[in-house]
């Protein structure tokens, strides 16, 4: 018997990469040149180029749901073990179909670009943006204190309402977001479907009370004890409490 870890690196000449060559190509990915570095080393590259290609929105260059849904659950790790509040900010663009009725697809996907480009601004290098539908993004916000929550929800508002966006020269147009907000409860392991859903509801709230606002449900108070904490740790079973 072979040890795994002995067997010589799989040829790459063996490999039927021309789809993966075509989509890296396409993508704008540049590898290593072939001939001039070792076949492991091109072909971690080829593996980390899809990698970042699968974990990233076309459009926007953000994170997409897929890297979305990762973070999220990485972060619910985190708050369970260390207890630090986190915030999950789902962010929909206000009548977005009026934009692509008006002005045509084009524009509409150069507001996208725009949008995108202010939640990127807001954030802190510790936080995940993606782009998770069509016109709604969504922000996980690591260690913010339940007190912020609504400001931070706010300052994001705000700065998309005021950024004037070209879609033509000398044409401009405005958006607004509603966005909807949940705190992970802490020593408490939650699941991210239950964070994201949270986080939804409270944006079909700020929908139907009139758009352009932000929404936040009430951190949830952990009722474990110290001792439970330190049970927690480690364990699955336990879900959300609410
Ligand atoms: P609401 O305020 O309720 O969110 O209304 P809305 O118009 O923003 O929402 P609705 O779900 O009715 O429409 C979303 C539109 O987003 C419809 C769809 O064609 C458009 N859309 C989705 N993805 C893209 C995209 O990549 N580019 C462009 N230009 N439009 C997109
Ligand atoms: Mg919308
Ligand atoms: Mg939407």
């Amino acid at each position: 018997m072979h040890d795994k870890t002995e067997q010589a690196p799989v040829d790459a000449s063996v490999l039927r990469l021309a789809p993966a060559m075509q989509l890296l190509q396409q993508s704008g990915h540049v590898l290593p040149d072939r001939d001039r570095v070792d076949r492991v080393v091109w072909m971690q590259a080829v593996i980390d180029a899809l990698c970042e290609l699968s974990s990233r929105d076309p459009l926007t260059g953000l994170a997409n749901r897929r890297q979305f849904e990762l973070a999220l659950a990485s972060e619910i790790d985190r708050v369970a073990r260390a207890g630090e509040p986190a915030l999950v900010l789902m962010i929909d663009i206000d009548h977005f179909k009026k934009i692509n009725d008006g002005h045509g697809h084009p524009a509409g996907d150069l507001v996208l670009k725009a949008i995108a480009q202010v939640l990127h601004d807001c954030i802190r290098p510790m936080d995940t943006l993606a782009r998770v539908g069509g016109e709604e993004f969504a922000m996980i916000l690591p260690n913010c204190p339940p007190s912020f929550g609504l400001t931070v929800a706010e300052r994001v508002r705000l700065k998309v309402q005021g950024r004037a966006i070209a879609i033509t020269p000398g044409q401009q147009v405005h958006v607004t977001v509603s966005i909807g907000g949940a705190f992970a409860p802490q020593w408490v392991r939650s699941s991210a479907p239950l964070w994201i859903e949270r986080a939804d509801q409270q944006l079909y709230r700020a929908k139907s009370e009139g758009r352009n606002r932000a929404c936040l449900e009430e951190p949830v108070v952990s009722l474990v004890s110290a001792e439970e904490k330190g049970l927690l740790f480690g364990t699955s079973q336990f879900q959300d409490f609410e």
